[in-house]
């Protein structure tokens, strides 16, 4: 052991040993999906290499993922002959914590808020292994390096030697699980088949098991007729068992099936898998696209929105997973779709596109422009689908409502379509929320805009002296409670045809009024209005007198350019 290098993990990745040593028992079954899961984007990597690089899978050219269960030595072996590592990423990987994620992961376990089921979306599904093992050999060869094997026990160390063997593996990654002793259950063909089963559905290549297979053997059939009856009981059929390879999935990608023989619970096992989500997805369109540009895709809505949704700017959304041909190529996009659907989860694979190319002119090809197109399209068709289901809707709008307007602000090309969809509460009881052409066909008789407050909260604006007034002469206020839709209102001035009107704004009129009486009333309390304007002369632009308030005496209403108090509110709260 000559060779042997000694290193320590970097301070948090200990930190993370520690927690995952004294995690809790019953989620550490996950450590097999997080090896599966790297297992496969290991030999996505070399098939990706190998598009260009015909020698890239030389050295193994079968692609596939390989479990055995050693019960004498309570070892259980994984691997895989995918792109394997280097000496510097062997380090790298499995020594440091690369991914900006951790710390969050960390502090979230610590304060108890997440759990260990999460680790895979954190980026540091590996160190999962220290749940079942106490000991973990990695032996790995990448076609740039020699065979190194990397070795842990869990504590602060680990150590890095080449392999006195020299290359066995060809190329790829090989991971020995040294067993816990309570962690046994992990040897067994029927818990490993199952696990596999529940993980690996959605891997695109082979996972082999070593398992005793049952074979029954017939016993020969020898028909003596004259024998008596006995005799020819003693001829019972056997059972053998016989060791072998046994195939654990059947890899045909999902979205390439046709659509009919899919069932909604693949669908959402699917989702949860690559989206590395608990939660199944609200809604899902899987569609073949052909003409211009031919592709298949999947686009799921995931039911939650993911954290800091809004927040992440530089880092890759990683939401979209494009494959040419089933070959995964890239989940690498800035932007594939605009920000404000940057929720939505999607698998697209697509005929003809370059694969001789870089990621970043891919990026820019017109076929993935083409794509990008029709796949906003259909976003927007599928949550118009949503619409027709009130409660699914709603509970899409609590979780993307703020997206969709940020659609309608940014996306002019969409806008129209957006603005069909949007939802408000109002004044129309009975109604939680409407949308904008439900407005329109309540719209009274003369009316020709639509009346909308802004305010904090449905039941602030609910009791304003502004609507109280329209209300009671029948009219229906649009209740804008949202930050956001005082931006909207300016990017979107109106729809189907029909302005907005912020009622708290201006000498806005009802269009019923009687001039004659308000004429009246001007000449009634002039005394008192010109007394008001001296008074307040330095708070207020002009003191007016108004019918459209019915119980309140008074309100302060801003003039059509001003901004609103609610609008004040908002620009005082950004303001630091
Ligand atoms: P993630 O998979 O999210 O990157 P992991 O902790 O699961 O995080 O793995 C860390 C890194 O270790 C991977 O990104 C990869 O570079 C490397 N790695 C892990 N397993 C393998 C493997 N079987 N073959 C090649 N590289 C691997
Ligand atoms: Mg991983």
């Amino acid at each position: 052991k000559a060779t042997e290098e000694k290193y320590t993990f970097e301070t948090e990745v200990s930190r993370l040993m520690k927690l995952i040593i004294n995690s809790l028992y019953k989620t550490r079954e996950i450590f097999l999906r997080e090896l599966i899961s790297n297992a496969s984007d290991a030999i996505d990597k070399i098939r990706f290499m190998s598009l260009t690089d015909p020698n890239a899978l030389s050295a193994a050219p079968v692609l596939n993922i390989t479990i055995w269960a050693d019960k004498e030595n309570k070892v259980l072996t994984i691997s895989d002959s995918g792109i394997g590592m280097t000496k510097k990423q062997l380090k790298e990987n499995l020594g440091t914590i690369a991914k900006s994620g951790t710390s969050e992961f960390l502090s979230a376990m610590e304060d108890k808020k997440a759990d260990m089921n999460l680790i895979g979306q954190f980026g540091v599904g590996f160190y999962s292994v220290f749940l079942v093992a106490d000991k973990v050999i990695v032996t790995t060869k990448n076609n740039e390096d020699k065979q190194y094997i990397w070795e842990s026990q869990a504590v602060n160390d680990y150590t890095i030697a080449e392999d006195p063997r020299g290359n066995t593996l060809g190329r790829g990654t090989q991971i020995k699980l040294y067993l816990k002793d309570d962690a046994l259950e992990f040897l067994e063909d029927g818990v490993l088949r199952s696990l596999i089963l529940k993980y690996s559905e959605f891997i695109n290549f082979p996972i082999w098991l070593w398992t005793k297979q049952t074979q029954v053997v017939e016993p020969e059939i020898v028909d003596v007729p004259d024998k008596p009856e006995e005799e020819k009981k003693e001829k019972k059929t056997e059972t053998i068992e016989v060791p072998g390879w046994e195939l654990m999935n059947t890899q045909k990608p999902i979205w390439s099936r046709d659509p009919k023989n899919v069932t909604e619970l693949e669908y959402e096992n699917f989702y949860m898998s690559f989206a590395k989500d608990n939660n199944p997805p609200i809604a899902w369109t899987h569609f073949k696209a052909e003409g211009e540009v031919e592709f298949k895709a999947i686009v799921y809505i995931p039911s939650k929105a993911p954290e800091g949704l809004f927040q992440k700017v530089q880092d890759y959304a990683r939401n979209v997973k494009l494959f040419v041909k089933r070959v995964f190529i890239t989940d690498e996009f800035l932007d594939f779709v605009p920000k404000y659907l940057g929720f939505i989860r999607a698998i697209i694979d697509a005929d003809d596109l370059p694969l001789n190319v870089s990621r970043e002119t891919l990026q820019q090809h017109r076929t993935l422009q083409l794509i990008r197109k029709r796949i906003i399209k259909k976003c927007l068709e599928l949550i118009a689908d949503l619409t027709k289901d009130d409660e699914k809707y709603e509970k899409f709008l609590s979780e993307f409502g703020t997206s969709l307007k940020i659609g309608a602000i940014e996306d002019n090309k969409n806008r129209k379509k957006i603005a069909q969809i949007l939802k408000f509460p109002s004044s129309y009881k009975g109604a939680n929320s409407t949308t904008l052409d439900d407005y329109i066909s309540r719209m009274k008789k003369g009316q020709d805009k639509m009346y909308f407050i802004t305010g904090g909260s449905v039941e602030e604006v609910q009791n304003s002296p502004f609507v109280e007034g329209l209300v009671a002469r029948g009219f229906e206020v649009l209740y804008m409670v949202e930050p956001i839709d005082e931006m909207l209102v300016q990017h979107m001035p109106g729809h189907g045809g029909k302005m907005f009107q912020n009622v708290a704004k201006g000498d806005f009129k009802f269009g019923d009024e009687d001039l004659v009486e308000s004429q009246k009333l001007k000449s009634k309390f002039v005394k008192l209005i010109d007394h008001m304007q001296a008074t307040l002369i330095d708070q207020v632009e002009k003191i007016e007198v108004s019918t459209r308030l019915t119980t309140s005496p008074c309100a302060v209403v801003a003039t059509d350019w001003g901004w609103t108090g609610n609008m004040e509110k908002i620009m005082a709260a950004q303001a630091f």
